[in-house]
C-alpha cells in the first residue's frame, strides 16, 4: 500500500481556476465549502429556503439535482434568487444541460461519457458551456464507472477512476474546452485518497474532493476529515463536500470545520474544552455543550475554554478569549487572560454570554 505524504498546506498544487458565479475554486483561490440540495429541485420555494439555511451556515456553492422537466424548468427561479452560486447535476440527458446554461446556472455537473451517444452533444455542450462561461464538472464515482473500466480493472481502483476521469476530460478538451474540474470519489477514504493523488500529478484541473455515500453523521464525519485532511494538508483539493446521510445543513457545518481546523478557512467558535477526569469538579460535557450551544452563531469569531478544574482550567482560560475555570461548584471566569469575576457554576455560560455580548472584540 501506498503511504500518504502529508505537508503544509503552503505547498499547495498548482491548479488552474474556474470560475463558479463569482466563487473562484483553483489557482490561489481559498478552498470553497459546497453542498447539495435535497428538495425537489421543481419546489423552487422549498429549494430556496434550504439553499438560503446551507448559505447561512456557510455553504459558497449548492448543487441541485435536475432528473426531470420540471427540474430543470425550476432552475432559472432558483440561480436568480439564491445568493450563491448554483450547479446543476444532470445525468444522462443533454437538453437540460443546455436549459442549465440558459437558466444562468453558475455550472454544471456532467458527464460528458453518458451523453456521447447522442450524436454532437458532446461538442454542443462544449461550445455552449464555452461561450457563456460556464464551467463543467466531471464527477467520477465507483458506483458508476464506465463499464469499459470496470471490466479492464476488476473494480473501482484508484487507477480506474483516474483514467475514467482524464478520459472524461478528453471528451471536452477534443472540442478545446477545458474549464472543468474533476471529483473521483468513492466511498473508501485510503481509495479515494490515492485517486485524488494520482489524479493531481497527471492534471491542473482543479480538484473537488469528496468521499462519497460516507455514511450517516458521525462516520461520515469521521471518513470526510481523515481524507480531506490528509489530502489538503498535502495541498490538493480546492473545493470540498461533506457527504452526509443526514441533513445537508450538517454537512456544510462539518466541511467549514475541516478547513477551520486546518486553518484554511478563518475559525469561527473554537471550543476549547477537556476531556473531563477524576478530579472535574463539574459536568464538563454538559457545559461545554451548553456553551456551545449558546455561541453558536456568534457574529465575531471566539475562542471559549470551558475547562473542569483548577489543573489545567486557569492555564487553558488564560490563553481563550473567555474561559472558564471550574471548582467548588464555581466558575471563575477569564476575559483575554485576566479573572474578572468568580460566579456560581448555574450562572457560568449566561456570564460567558454576557461577557461576549458587552467587549468589542474587533480591538485586542
Ligand atoms: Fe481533568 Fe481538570 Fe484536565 Fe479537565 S482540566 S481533564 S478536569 S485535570
Amino acid at each position: 500500500m501506498t503511504l500518504v505524504q502529508l505537508g503544509p498546506p503552503s505547498l499547495r498544487r498548482q491548479s488552474r481556476q474556474v470560475l463558479v458565479g463569482d466563487v473562484p475554486v483553483g489557482g490561489n483561490a481559498p478552498v470553497s465549502v459546497q453542498s447539495m440540495t435535497t428538495t425537489l429541485t421543481s419546489d423552487v420555494d422549498a429549494t430556496l429556503q434550504q439553499i438560503a439555511e446551507l448559505t447561512a451556515a456557510g455553504c459558497q456553492i449548492v448543487r441541485v439535482a435536475v432528473p426531470s422537466q420540471d427540474d430543470a424548468d425550476a432552475l432559472a427561479r432558483i440561480a436568480k434568487r439564491a445568493t450563491i452560486p448554483v450547479i446543476a447535476d444532470i445525468h444522462f440527458q443533454p437538453k437540460y444541460v443546455f436549459a442549465a446554461i440558459d437558466a444562468g446556472c453558475a455550472a454544471v455537473r456532467v458527464n460528458p461519457g453518458n451523453i456521447r451517444q447522442f450524436d454532437d452533444k458532446v461538442r454542443e455542450i462544449a461550445s455552449a458551456a464555452g461561450d457563456a462561461g460556464v464551467p463543467i464538472r466531471i464527477g467520477v464515482n465507483a458506483g458508476s464507472l464506465d463499464k469499459r473500466l470496470l471490466e479492464k480493472y476488476g473494480k473501482a481502483t484508484p487507477d480506474a477512476l483516474v483514467e475514467s476521469a482524464l478520459w472524461e476530460c478528453s471528451l471536452f478538451e477534443e472540442h478545446g474546452f477545458r474549464d472543468i474540474k474533476i471529483s473521483v470519489k468513492h466511498h473508501d477514504p485510503v481509495v479515494m485518497i490515492d485517486a485524488y493523488r494520482k489524479l493531481a500529478a497527471r492534471c491542473d484541473y482543479p480538484l473537488h474532493l469528496g468521499v462519497t455515500e460516507a455514511g450517516p453523521r458521525f462516520q461520515g464525519t469521521i471518513k470526510s476529515s481523515v481524507a480531506f485532511g490528509v489530502l489538503l494538508a498535502a495541498g490538493i483539493g480546492d473545493t470540498i463536500r461533506v457527504s452526509l446521510s443526514a441533513p445537508p445543513v450538517e454537512e456544510v457545518k462539518v466541511g467549514a470545520q475541516i478547513l477551520e481546523s486546518l486553518g484554511l478557512r478563518p475559525r469561527r467558535l473554537e471550543i476549547v474544552s477537556c476531556p473531563s477526569c477524576g478530579r472535574a469538579q463539574v459536568d464538563v460535557y454538559k457545559l461545554a455543550e451548553e456553551v456551545t450551544a449558546a455561541f453558536d452563531g456568534f457574529p465575531v469569531p471566539l475562542r471559549v475554554a470551558v475547562m473542569g478544574c483548577v489543573v489545567n482550567g486557569p492555564g487553558e482560560a488564560r490563553e481563550a478569549d473567555l474561559g472558564v475555570s471550574s471548582g467548588n461548584g464555581k466558575g471563575q471566569i477569564f476575559v483575554r487572560g485576566e479573572v474578572i469575576r468568580t460566579v456560581p457554576e448555574s450562572k457560568i455560560v449566561e456570564t460567558l454570554i454576557e461577557e461576549a455580548m458587552n467587549r468589542d472584540w474587533s480591538t485586542n
